[in-house]
């Protein structure tokens, strides 16, 4: 059933029924007031007539008595009865002669009985003589014959006044209702399209759309919880934007991090998985919902998240993964509590990058060590010689072994010291345009004393196109140095070391080549001759003037030139080394950007 109807069935219901009680009670009181009144009227009239009576003679015949009942029954309007102390009539306004004499004795009606014994008595009956209802009204008289006056009105004139009086009340009460009727049907309407207004709010509401209502709900008690629902939903569509904010903030840093963070509540079911998470367990399918055991294949950090689940306590593990290539991770478990839902929180640390950076450091600093205490063992034992040695020809030989391999301590510092400031980006780039010839040409002048001892023969070619060079001057003359140096202690005597620069990909990159026809570099250390301190095992082409730092310098200057550099086989023997640089310069942003190699 509709709103409307309802608030208008109990509307009117209400004042129906309120209407229907007041009308019976209003007909019901009048009519007993009216029957009082007339009860009291004809109780008067019966006094008056008996007074009348008891003034008359002491003895009056029977057909004076009934003469005088029925004079004074036709002035009042009322059947006038007189009758003996012993109940016999002797007078009646409605009977005469012998249907007088004929009347039963009325000394037992209960009018009279009521006379007899309270002096007044009023009752409502039928009667048997007039064949009617009548209200009857007897009074006792104080005369030697006549015992008791009785008036009779018949009831159908008092049903009439009370019928009219009904009838009246009934028009009132229509008109009433009628008026009810419209007042109910008024207010049910507009209450009801004030409540589908709010329930039209509500449902918007509902269907997610929080947008505030604009209008007035009214001040009653209807308009205050539609502005207190209005009030809730506004702070409840806050909250849930705060809510879902924190949550895009929390994926968003979840997504980034490089730890793989996994959440797993008390049942062992997955609430949580990042991606990284997945990456280092291998996780394919939707882990959210699913039991751990069945996801993890790694029995380690399974073995982990059980322990955690049924002992709690925090606990840190360092297991190995077997994805490729093979990483180390810490993984921490902690369990965490929330009232009604706690679990365990996993966070895997790829520590690989950490153990090889301490490996490094440890590979590094035995290195140097290793590099320093050869040169300083033979200036050691040249010092001892020299005090004990007289012959000046043997004191100038351990005297140039003190100089050279001072030189060459000297150079490891120098290089490890480039190599630091390089790591720590205090090297700037200063790109300039460059001539390639005068980089080739500068290069070989000023490593010509060595290229000489050898008898080896420069050979440079620059194809069209690779003329000039997008570099930072000086540091390009590093790396062909560095690169022709090497080349030069490798060759053999009286070979030539080619210098080529040409261009490719569309122009977009010059590509510089430094090749000899020395013993070239083994497949399995083209790659980590960059390297620090790494050196081919070929004791034959050691270099003694060599740091083992040299092409890890290379490497770091080509990377800071964005380039790349790479050793390769020679066709025919020997090996080439390509670096490949951008023609065009990089932007400066990138260029100043500090480069940091573990190489
Ligand atoms: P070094 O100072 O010892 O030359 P580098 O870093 O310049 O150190 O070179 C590293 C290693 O690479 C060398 O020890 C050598 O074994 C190898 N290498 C470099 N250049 C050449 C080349 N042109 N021919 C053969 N081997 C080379």
């Amino acid at each position: 059933m509709r709103l409307r109807t309802r608030l208008f069935l109990a509307a009117f219901g209400i004042a129906g029924l309120s209407l229907l009680l007041a009308a019976a009670l209003v007909a019901w009181l009048l009519e007993r007031q009216l029957l009082d009144r007339i009860a009291t009227d004809l109780v008067a009239e019966a006094r008056l007539v008996a007074d009348l009576v008891a003034r008359s003679g002491t003895a009056p015949a029977v057909a004076e008595l009934d003469r005088e009942a029925d004079s004074l029954g036709d002035s009042l309007g009322a059947r006038v009865t007189i009758i003996e102390t012993g109940g016999r009539v002797v007078g009646d306004t409605a009977e005469d002669g012998a249907s007088l004499a004929a009347m039963e004795n009325h000394g037992a009606r209960p009018e009279i009985e009521l006379a007899r014994s309270a002096g007044i008595g009023v009752t409502r009956r039928y009667s048997t003589t007039v064949e009617r209802d009548l209200l009857y009204a007897a009074v006792r008289v104080e005369h030697p014959r006549v015992g008791f006056v009785r008036l009779a009105l018949p009831l159908t004139a008092v049903d009439d006044q009370i019928a009219s009086v009904q009838r009246g009340t009934a028009v009132g009460l229509l008109l009433a209702l009628a008026g009810a009727l419209v007042l109910a049907w008024v207010t049910s309407a507009a209450m009801s399209r004030r409540v589908s207004a709010i329930a039209a709010v509500a449902r918007r509401y509902a269907a997610g759309d929080p947008s505030p209502q604009i209008g007035a709900y009214g001040d009653d008690e209807i308009g205050t919880v539609a502005r207190a629902l209005d009030a809730s939903v506004q702070e409840l569509g806050r909250r849930l934007a705060e809510l879902s904010r924190n949550r895009r903030l929390t994926d968003a840093i979840l997504a980034a991090m490089t730890e793989g963070v996994l959440v797993v509540d008390a049942r062992g079911r997955v609430k949580m998985a990042n991606d990284a998470v997945r990456r280092l367990l291998q996780i394919e399918e939707t882990p959210v919902d699913r039991h751990y055991v069945e996801l993890i294949r790694h029995p380690e950090v399974a073995k982990q998240i059980g322990r955690a689940l049924e002992v709690g306590g925090s606990s840190q593990t360092e297991i190995t993964l077997s994805t490729e290539p093979v990483r180390v991770c810490l993984a921490s478990a902690a369990p965490y509590t929330e009232q009604d839902d706690p679990g365990v929180v996993i966070v895997l640390h790829d520590v690989g990058d950490y153990r090889r950076a301490v490996q490094i450091r440890q590979d590094f600093v035995a290195n140097v060590s290793h590099e320093l205490r050869t040169p300083l063992t033979a200036i050691r034992g040249a010092v001892d010689a020299l005090a004990d040695e007289t012959d000046p020809a043997s004191r100038q030989r351990f005297l140039d072994i003190v100089a050279r391999h001072t030189t060459r301590m000297e150079r490891l510092v120098t290089d490890l010291l480039r190599l630091a400031r390089l790591d720590a980006g205090q090297e700037v780039l200063r790109l300039d345009s460059c001539a390639t010839a005068s980089v080739f040409s500068s290069v070989a002048a000023e490593l010509a004393p060595v290229l000489e001892a050898k008898q080896l023969r420069v050979a440079p070619r620059i194809e069209p196109g690779a003329e000039r060079l997008a570099a930072d001057p000086v540091k390009i003359h590093d790396i062909i140095k560095n690169l022709v140096e090497n080349a030069a202690h490798y060759a053999p005597a009286r070979s030539a070391i080619e210098l080529d620069a040409g261009v490719e990909d569309a122009e977009a990159v010059v590509v510089l080549r430094v090749s000899d026809r020395g013993p070239g570099i083994p497949d399995t250390d083209l790659a980590r001759v960059f390297e620090r301190f790494y050196r081919v095992e070929h004791s034959r082409s050691r270099n003694p003037g060599g740091t083992g730092l040299g092409l890890a310098i290379v490497k770091h200057l080509v990377t800071l030139h964005q380039g790349t550099v790479e050793a390769a086989h020679r066709p025919g023997g020997g090996s080439v080394f390509t670096v490949v640089l951008p023609k065009r310069a990089p932007s400066a942003g990138a260029v100043e950007t500090p480069h940091r190699l573990t190489a």
